[in-house]
């Protein structure tokens, strides 16, 4: 309990998924956690719920790949809360063709949230993180590490985001701001589920190289967000955190 606690947090893609649970684990150890997300409905019912339990939070409608709606979330953010501690930008979307079979704008779909979308968020939340320190969580993927079949567009923008962390801690911390990236594995979620849920075969060739035979729960990635928010992690910058059940290690 208390991990985070007095920091003000901001969880982007939190209306599901491990953006949801990121956001439930942060508020559930003391932060203020403002909830971001296209997706209106279901954001507010994330902060209903951390209310629920006794925890602060509050929703920003807001397109990750959007310059305008990131000066708004800053704004509301300064406005409602003066600082920002953690800045986790977890939205992302996938679209599953190898790169030949990708359209232009599909590629562009894709790294306008993905690799865009975080450094809006970095650009926009630095000015409000560079008084106190802080610490930016970018969530890539063991896809930003290793490659596989079907997803051209999606594991080049991963790439992307685990270097740009690396960019960034070299370059934020003359304002005591702490860069590091996740990168999570197999996990059961929204995004997964027709490839999780779907036939035997697809089952089996996206499990394949996890070495536990289940698929990481989001509240275990969460943990990892967590550490990397808290000050339990002080000395950890510019480095990744792969949390994949030994998928990478196989
Ligand atoms: P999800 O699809 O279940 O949830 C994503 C959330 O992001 C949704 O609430 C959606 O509305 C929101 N979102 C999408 N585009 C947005 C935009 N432009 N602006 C604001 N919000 C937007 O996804 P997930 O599985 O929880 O994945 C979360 C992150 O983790 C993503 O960056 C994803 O690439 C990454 N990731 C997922 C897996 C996995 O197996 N699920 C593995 C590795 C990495």
């Amino acid at each position: 309990m208390d991990r985070v606690k007095g920091k003000v947090a901001l969880v982007t893609g939190g209306a599901m998924g491990m953006g949801k649970t990121h956001s439930e684990t942060l508020a559930a150890e003391g932060a203020m956690v403002f909830v971001t997300d296209l997706n209106e409905e279901g954001g507010k019912a994330v902060v209903k719920g951390i209310q629920d339990a006794g925890g602060k939070a509050e929703f920003i409608k807001h397109n990750a790949s959007s310059e305008a709606d990131w000066a708004n979330v800053a704004a509301t953010i300064k406005a409602k809360a003066g600082k920002l501690d953690v800045l986790v930008n977890n939205a992302g979307i996938l679209i599953l063709k190898p790169a030949h079979e990708t359209e232009p704008d599909e590629w562009d779909q894709v790294f306008n949230v993905n690799v865009k979308g975080v450094y809006l968020g970095i650009r926009a939340c630095v000015p409000l993180m560079k008084d106190a320190g802080g610490s930016i969580v970018n969530i890539s993927s063991i896809y930003g590490i290793v490659g596989a079949p079907m997803a051209g567009a999606y594991i080049a923008s991963k790439g992307a985001v685990r270097l740009m962390t690396k960019s960034c801690a070299v370059d934020l911390i003359q304002y005591g701001i702490r860069v590091n990236s996740v990168h999570p594995g197999v996990i059961d979620t929204p995004m997964t589920k027709d490839l999780l849920h779907g036939d035997l075969e697809t089952r089996t060739a996206i499990m394949g190289a996890t070495l536990f035979d289940r698929p990481c729960r989001p509240e275990e990635v969460s943990q990892a967000v967590l550490f990397l928010a808290s000050d339990d992690s002080s000395f950890v910058h510019g480095t990744e955190i792969v949390v994949d059940g030994g998928y990478t290690a196989n």
